[in-house]
């Protein structure tokens, strides 16, 4: 059934959100300090959720460790059986998990329902990788064979962001159980709900008790488990300001290895006239304000050789001057609010900073909200004003003129950051050497019209510089929940 802009409203008024840690297998009662989940795009309440806090981390460390080793006993085919029984579940719940991150996100429906089954083909991709990872075998020589041997780290504690809540959260779970670890969960603390029902979803799905572990939060919460001698691996996404608190906080309890994804600044680079503007164009602001450009890997700067500037500016302007924000809960709505009022705050505050040092707002869209921030395309010629350096996680695409590709590449890699990349060409020799020259981990290189496909996801990819390090995405991304151990056998 297509629900109307009103059946949602009424499905979130009716709303149920049990906000309760899960550790165990089942929810917890909590007493002590809690925060308030808010909706950004009305101001109300949606839910108070205790914040889990060091008692709690710790019983769910106890859990997790305690259920660790007959999960990674047991066969990837047991453990590919349940997580593609997750995966279905998730994918049956999708209204529900679909309204809980529209509503604390305030990202529009239509966008988080698409995100409830790329959660679930996250989770099914994880766990038909499980038994697709092997070790290796040393050069042999008369009397001696080496192995080395993949395993799973035990505990795993997995910190994440708002920006995609239970996508993000799939990303987690699914590479770390399908290795066979068990999990501590810190979801946002400004959309912790749809998280927070992957835990009796997993029970469900016959996930033995205690090998995910949910615990709503804020910082502080993540501080006691970033700090707790319970965990094996860390793996955080978020921005690179707590990565480094996150990395300290390892560091001083263990350390242990640390996963990082952390925050972006990623170019695009047009670098000739083969590319057919009239396709390219939409994708290129699709890049840079999907999601409200909440992304990390959002393609926020675009730069394009002086030759191609004009005609690339005029239909870029048009195609952002028409670009709308709506309710969130209309599924017409193709861009919603920011995910809080203070977001809103400080990258309004960002783009006057940088258009007092000398930026210049090309085009804007609008909103039919109070609450709205629309899409907004913005010139800063010399690459130099804030909104060229700082990841504003907003709408805000910046445009740079580049006097040749040598130029542009130096554009794109003036920058502290390096997670993504996008490099237009019609000439595959110059992008693949242009591809090669970038600091960046995931990089697209389109030769004619806009992609009709998406293979992201399933390529790993490094950050680069302050986006941290490790793989996320593709098989390599398992390898990044395993840890190796040789073994040298002499006979
Ligand atoms: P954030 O860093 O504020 O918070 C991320 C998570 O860390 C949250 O769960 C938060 O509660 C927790 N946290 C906060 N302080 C902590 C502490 N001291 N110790 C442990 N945990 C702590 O980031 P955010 O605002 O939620 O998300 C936006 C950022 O995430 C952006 O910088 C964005 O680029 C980044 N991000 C990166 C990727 C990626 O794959 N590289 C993906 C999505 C988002």
């Amino acid at each position: 059934m297509t629900r109307t802009v009103q059946d949602w409203h009424v499905a979130a008024a009716k709303r149920v959100v049990d906000p309760r840690p899960f550790i165990g297998g089942a929810p917890v009662d909590a007493d002590g300090p809690r925060f308030q989940v808010v909706d950004p795009a009305n101001g109300d309440t949606l839910a108070e959720c205790p914040d889990s806090g060091p008692a709690l981390v710790q019983r769910a460390f106890a859990s997790a460790r305690a259920a660790a080793p007959a999960w990674a006993a047991a066969s990837a085919q047991v453990r590919k059986a349940v997580l593609l029984a997750l995966a279905d579940r998730v994918a049956a719940q999708q209204e529900v998990l679909a309204l809980d991150d529209s509503l604390e996100v305030g990202k529009p429906i239509s966008q988080a329902l698409m995100e409830v089954q790329i959660a679930a083909a996250i989770l099914r991709f994880y766990a038909e990788s499980a038994d697709k990872v092997q070790g290796a075998v040393a050069a042999q020589e008369a009397g001696a064979v080496g192995l080395e041997l993949l395993e799973p780290y035990g505990v795993v504690a997995a910190i994440v962001p708002w920006n995609f809540p239970l996508v993000n959260a799939a990303l987690k779970l699914g590479p770390a159980l399908a290795a066979g670890n068990a999990v501590v969960l810190k979801p946002s603390e400004f959309a912790p709900t749809s998280a927070l029902r992957l835990g009796p979803l997993a029970v469900e799905a016959g996930l033995p008790a205690g090998l995910l572990n949910i615990l709503p939060g804020t910082a502080v919460t993540g501080a006691a488990i970033a700090g707790s001698v319970g965990l094996d691996l860390l793996s955080f996404t978020g921005s690179t300001a707590t990565g480094r608190k996150v990395m300290a906080a390892v560091a001083a309890a263990g350390p242990r290895p640390v996963l990082l994804e952390c925050g972006g600044k990623a170019p695009q680079l047009f670098l000739d006239e083969a590319v057919d503007l009239d396709s390219a164009i939409p994708y290129v602001a699709h890049d840079a304000f999907w999601n409200l450009g909440q992304l990390c890997v959002s393609r926020s700067r675009l730069i394009v050789l002086e030759s191609l500037r004009d005609a690339v500016v005029e239909k870029l302007s048009a195609h952002v001057a028409q670009m709308q924000v709506g309710d969130p809960l209309d599924p017409a709505t193709q861009f919603g609010v920011l995910a809080s009022a203070a977001a809103r705050e400080r990258i309004g505050r960002l783009l006057a900073k940088g258009l007092g040092q000398g930026a210049r707002q090309l085009a804007a869209g609008s909103s039919s909200i109070d609450s709205g921030f629309a899409p907004t395309l913005v010139e800063d010629a010399g690459h130099a004003t804030c909104l060229s350096h700082e990841e504003l996680f907003g709408p805000i695409l910046t445009v740079h003129s580049a006097g040749d590709t040598a130029d542009a590449l130096r554009l794109a890699n003036d920058t502290r950051y390096g997670l993504a990349a996008t490099v237009w060409t019609g000439r595959m020799a110059t992008g693949l050497e242009v591809a090669r020259g970038l600091r960046a981990g995931r990089i697209k290189l389109i030769a004619a019209g806009a992609p009709k496909t998406d293979i992201g996801f399933f390529l790993g990819g490094q950050p680069r510089g302050d986006s941290g390090f490790g793989v996320e995405g593709g098989t390599a991304g398992l390898l990044s929940y395993l840890s190796r151990k040789s073994v040298e056998i002499y006979f």
